[in-house]
């Protein structure tokens, strides 16, 4: 019998009522029997997510020893589930009792954070009237903090498997201490894929508010093509580079078990959605350009110094010093004598920037340094790109165009991807003219 593990996301379940079209999505279809949760997410554009009422709550049992102010914002959120839901029998406030005690007392930011998947997974699994299983005792993270699979599998498929149905919290696990440990902003689609992974499914479906993966994020372009299929190489690209869709990370478990991910629209469950393919299964489309996705918030550091190609060990000099102040780069475009570093912006506030350009100059002399700041970064994506003459002559003339200056420019090494980096202030203008210069 085939087995779906599902994953719904905070906007899937930001109130009773659609915990309850959730519940009936999940019970029409047999092979959907475990299910992996979130938060509740926001239910209007101006409301907040749970997880984030529960980081009020850390800082502010951090400043005042308890958190009574902020976590009835919590209560209040999941006492109108739970009307909503009708489960008068449920003790709700025993619950939210101890989670609100365990909150002042232990004191960590990721056990509180934790809390918003645990409290939604109580109410679904009384709900339903499926088994609860906690993610603590089946999800590990070894003693580097990395996701320890041997570890957490063997627990998985033994603990599941003795139940028929499971809702399981996403978002967190154990750490090596025996801590909760949570996975990075919107891990919960993480936490699905390993629990798919864990129990050998036949399908991850993970359910949010779009009907599938959009060529780009519909906040910047109306109505974006969706994507019908996409592999998991070019999914990697795109969601690390900010489609937040679905969680970067999240195809790891899922492309080791060469299991399917399927993203589907809680509010629309009759689309077909976009199918997420292993690379050897997947057929390339019609299409050169499968999706465009980018980041704000970079700084460029430039480096020019004549024979710099000669010069043995330059890069190595340049990245230790990166590697001492434990920043990490994002992408290193290189010619004969010049070199830059694309770095995360937020990694060189507070003076940081400063002693890095000391340290770099001091390791290696350059010629010139040169420092751009407020860099946008987008990436163009598609299996169809390398094959294609004339892609980057596309490109880059729509960039043009549109009058966009463009800073920098990378062409990974997976020929899938061309980047760019442009100014933050041409970020949406970027993204509108490449979908247009390939979609339209
Ligand atoms: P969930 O609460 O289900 O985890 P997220 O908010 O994390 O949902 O992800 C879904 C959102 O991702 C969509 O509502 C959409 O605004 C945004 N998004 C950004 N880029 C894309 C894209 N390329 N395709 C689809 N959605 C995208
Ligand atoms: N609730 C967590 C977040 O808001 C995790 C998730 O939704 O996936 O980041
Ligand atoms: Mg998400």
């Amino acid at each position: 019998m085939s087995l779906t593990v599902c994953k719904f996301g905070g906007s899937s379940l930001a109130d009773g009522n659609n915990i309850a079209r959730v519940a009936e999505i999940v019970k029409s279809d047999p092979a959907r029997k475990y299910v992996v949760v979130s938060a509740p997410g926001k239910r209007f554009s101006e409301d907040r997510k749970v997880t984030d009422l529960l980081y009020d709550c850390y800082k502010e049992s951090l400043e005042k020893g308890n958190c009574s102010e902020a976590f009835s914002k919590i209560r209040k959120r999941f006492h109108s589930i739970v009307e909503e839901l009708n489960l008068e029998s449920f003790d709700i406030d025993a619950i939210l009792d101890e989670t609100e005690k365990e909150i002042e007392t232990r004191k960590s930011i990721d056990f509180t954070a934790s809390r918003g998947e645990y409290l939604n997974a109580r109410v679904i699994s009384a709900f339903m009237g499926w088994q609860f299983v906690d993610a603590k005792d089946i999800i590990f993270f070894d003693a580097n903090g990395s996701f320890d699979e041997k570890r957490s599998y063997p627990l998985i498929f033994e603990t599941l498997t003795k139940y028929e149905t499971a809702i399981i919290p996403g978002f967190y696990g154990t750490d090596a201490k025996g801590e909760v440990k949570t996975f990075s902003r919107g891990g919960s689609d993480i936490s699905g894929a390993i629990v798919a992974r864990g129990v050998n499914a036949e399908l991850y479906e993970n359910w949010t508010d779009v009907s599938g993966f959009l060529a780009c994020d519909p906040r910047i372009v109306e109505k974006p093509k969706k994507i019908e299929n996409i592999s998991f190489k070019e999914l990697r690209e795109l969601s690390y580079m900010g489609a937040n869709v679905l969680h970067a990370d999240s195809i790891f478990p899922v492309r080791k078990g060469d299991i399917p991910i399927k993203i589907k629209n809680t509010f629309r469950p009759q689309d077909a959605g976009t199918l997420i393919l292993p690379s050897k299964k997947y057929k390339k489309g019609e299409g050169i350009v499968t999706g465009i996705a980018g980041k704000k918030d970079f700084t460029v550091i430039f480096l020019e110094k004549s024979m710099m190609n000669a010069e043995v060990g330059f890069a190595r000099k340049v990245l230790s010093v990166l590697e001492n102040k434990e920043i990490r780069f994002e992408h290193m475009p290189s010619g004969i004598d010049t070199l830059s570093l694309v770095i995360e912006s937020h990694f060189l506030e507070n003076g940081i920037l400063e002693e890095l350009l000391v340290e770099i100059k001091e390791a290696v002399h350059p010629d010139y340094i040169h420092v751009l700041e407020n860099i946008a970064l987008v990436a163009t994506v598609g299996h169809g790109m390398a094959s294609s003459v004339g892609t980057s002559a596309r490109l880059f003339s729509a960039l043009s165009d549109a009058g966009i200056n463009v800073r920098m420019i990378d062409q990974g090494s997976s020929e899938l991807n061309i980047i760019v980096g442009i100014n933050n202030e041409d970020y949406e203008r970027c993204i509108r003219a490449i979908y247009h210069a390939f979609f339209q």
